[in-house]
This record gives structure tokens, C-alpha cells and sequence, in this order.
């Protein structure tokens, strides 16, 4: 073979060696670090501890002085049938009397990644895929956080994921890749948010590029915690706890941690409350074992989230001037309940795939102005709805 053949050769190798890396599916990119490649059917789950659940009444003709905003992230109706058989027939989420359905596909993909669906929620506008609090060209979006912040409100998020995790990022961040975990983080003193809580230390300290964001945030008037004990002594905003080294502890072994912050959130937000508040709560790793396919921590950390949801509705049932909302930023894994035993709260279902899908996921709506979240509607739209609301358009 003569030389320039070697050298054919090897550009041919390296050129499909290139292809391979390059041809990813779509959908392959946001797989949690929890996929193990193997789809999962017909597993079995039966939940031991059923929790009690609250019954609430929604209160009528009042104005929308607060929106608490509850994201289970990849949380589909198949997700919250599980969870519901699991729980023995009941759920916290069956207090909401008006449901809509949202379109979660993205600007260029059927099936959307969180950093596009979160940021369509806070910013009213459809992205591309893996970008976060950014349009399609690459140019920060206003976010609802802002909206929120220029009527006066107070504002929150508290999630179980790191604080860096695309849907949080979508709400605070502007970047045209959800990746860029430090600089994502860098992006918090800017966002002015009165409370921030979730896990993620790894992105604030001992960064490479040598900055400490927590010192940066407590030169900027934040308390700090970085445990369950020191988030109750706080007693002012602006307040950040930053709980985990990643995500928090998962559901079976986190007690009460994330029911507590949202508790500490309200109870922070509501004491400043002269305008009222915008806090966002994501039940985040819901999506990481549906990545994975576990149905047992699956329906464990939507059970989590339902008791919060279940304390936040028996906090915006009295003070009144509360919209709630739950939904989805997607669904993830292509759940399938095939069958189970709601007397044992025993679940048997399926898995289609390790990523997400493009079934319409619900919008679940309490307190005054939910009627306008009936219907079907474009995730976008769901974000121009509540926006209307903290820019008082409905009222
Ligand atoms: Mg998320
Ligand atoms: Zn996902």
C-alpha cells in the first residue's frame, strides 16, 4: 500500500470515528447519570407508607396576591396514576378541580429537554433544546422571576436537584448550554432572588475558575445554611441553603427535608409579604429514576411532592389570595401502569425508553384564577398564563 492509501485510511476511520460522536439521538444528551441502558418492563412496586392527605376547599372572587408554582420534573399521568394507586387511592393532588393539558415539544425538537421546557414555563417563549433562559438566537429572555421582582413580589425557588440543574437555571439563568454548571451558578447574584434552596455545593466552592459563590452571595446581604438546621434559624430574606453536595438525599431517606424548605420558603416569603410572592418548587428527581427506570423511587419522590403539595394547599386555602399550580415540564420514560392493587398500593408497569416523550402532561390549578388554566395549551402559554398574573393582566 502506498503512503497517500495509509493516509485515506485514516482520514476514513477518523472522519466516521467523528460521525459516531456526533450522530447522538437526540435525546440521548440529557440522560441522568442514573440510566443504565437497560429498559425496564413489568416492574413491581408496593409502597409501605402511605401517607394521609388533606382536604381543602377553594376560595372564590379573590385577587392572586401570591403564585407558588410546583414543577415535577418528567411527572406524566402515568406517573401520578402510579403514585395514586400507590397511595392507596388518594393523593393531595386530587383537591384540584381544574385541570388543562400542555404541549411540552420545544422550538427544534419534538421531544423537548428540561432546559427548553422550563424555560418556554418562565419565560412565555419556546427554545431550542439544552438552553436555559435564552431564545432560539442565543439572547436572554425576561423571566418570570423578573416580571416578579419589577411588581414588588418576593421571589423563591426550592428544588431537590442542584441548583445549577436546568429547570431552577431556566428561572435565574441565561445560557445556551444547561452544562456550564459554574457558569450557570455565577448567574445567582444577579437573579435577586429573595430564597433560594436545593443541593449543588460542588458549583459554588472549590470551582475552577477559584471563585466562592456563597462568599459572593453573603456580601450581597444572603443568610447562608447549609443544613436543615441552620435554614430554620434563618429569619429574613434574602436567604440561600444550599443542602447537598448534588441533589439532596433521596426520597426514602430525606424525611422531611424538602417538605420543611418549602414550609421555611413560604413562612420567609409570606413575612414580606406586602405585594406578595412568586416561588417556584420542583420536585426534580422525579425524572432521574424515571430516566432510570425505578418505579419504586419513581413514585417515592412523587409521593414527597404530593405531601408538599399538600401543605401548600392547606396554606393557600387559608390565606385565600394563593394560585397554586402543579404540572410537568415533560414526561420522562414512557411510563405505562399495566396493573396493581390500590387496597395494597401495589404497582406493575412498563418502561418504552431512558429519556423523555412528547405526551401532553397536565396543568393542575387551585385557589383564585385557576378556571384559566382549563383547556389545551402550549407550554409557552402556560408561562404567558401565570405571567398574567403577577403582572396583574387578569385583574
Ligand atoms: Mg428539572
Ligand atoms: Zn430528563
Amino acid at each position: 500500500m502506498k503512503l497517500h492509501h495509509h493516509i485515506y485510511i485514516v482520514i476514513i476511520i477518523v472522519f466516521q470515528v467523528t460521525c459516531i460522536f456526533s450522530q447522538q439521538p437526540e435525546n440521548t444528551r440529557n440522560l441522568s447519570k442514573y440510566a443504565t441502558n437497560q429498559i425496564v418492563d413489568d416492574a413491581v412496586y408496593q409502597n409501605l407508607h402511605p401517607h394521609q392527605t388533606v382536604q381543602v376547599i377553594q376560595s372564590q372572587n379573590k385577587k392572586v396576591k401570591n403564585v407558588i408554582l410546583i414543577i415535577g420534573d418528567g411527572m406524566g399521568l402515568s406517573h401520578i396514576s402510579s403514585a395514586w394507586v400507590a397511595n392507596k387511592g388518594k393523593l393531595n393532588l386530587d383537591n384540584f378541580q381544574v385541570v388543562g393539558l400542555s404541549r411540552t415539544y420545544s422550538h427544534n425538537r419534538l421531544i423537548t429537554d428540561s432546559g427548553a421546557a422550563g424555560t418556554a414555563i418562565a419565560t412565555g417563549q419556546k427554545t431550542n433544546n439544552y438552553v436555559v433562559g435564552v431564545d432560539t438566537l442565543g439572547n436572554p429572555l425576561t423571566t418570570i422571576m423578573d416580571y416578579a421582582a419589577k411588581a414588588g413580589k418576593k421571589t423563591g425557588i426550592s428544588v431537590v436537584c442542584r441548583l445549577n440543574d436546568a429547570t431552577p437555571a431556566a428561572f435565574i439563568a441565561h445560557q445556551t448550554d444547561r452544562d456550564l454548571a459554574e457558569e450557570i451558578v455565577s448567574q445567582y447574584p444577579a437573579s435577586k432572588i429573595d430564597f433560594i434552596a436545593g443541593g449543588g455545593m460542588k458549583y459554588w466552592k472549590n470551582r475552577s475558575d477559584k471563585k466562592d459563590m456563597v462568599e459572593v452571595m453573603k456580601q450581597k446581604g444572603y443568610d447562608f445554611a447549609v443544613n436543615e438546621s441552620e435554614l430554620f434559624s434563618i429569619d429574613k430574606l434574602p436567604a440561600l441553603a444550599i443542602l447537598a453536595d448534588l441533589e439532596l438525599p433521596v426520597a426514602s431517606i430525606r424525611g422531611n427535608l424538602f417538605r420543611n424548605m418549602n414550609q421555611k420558603a413560604i413562612e420567609l416569603l409570606n413575612a414580606e409579604n406586602k405585594n406578595g410572592f412568586f416561588l417556584m418548587i420542583e420536585g426534580s428527581c422525579i425524572d432521574d429514576w424515571s430516566h432510570a427506570n425505578k418505579i419504586d423511587k419513581v413514585v417515592e419522590e412523587i409521593l414527597d411532592l404530593d405531601r408538599t403539595i399538600g401543605d401548600v394547599l392547606q396554606w393557600a386555602e387559608k390565606d385565600g389570595e394563593t394560585l397554586v399550580i402543579v404540572t410537568a415540564d415533560h414526561e420522562t420514560g414512557g411510563l405505562t401502569l399495566l396493573d396493581g392493587d390500590i387496597k395494597t398500593g401495589t404497582v406493575k408497569v412498563n418502561f418504552a425508553n431512558q429519556s423523555h416523550s412528547n405526551v401532553l402532561v397536565p396543568v393542575f390549578a387551585f385557589g383564585p384564577g385557576a378556571e384559566n388554566f382549563a383547556g389545551i395549551y402550549e407550554n409557552a402559554e402556560l408561562g404567558q398564563k401565570i405571567r398574567n398574573f403577577i403582572t396583574d393582566k387578569h385583574q
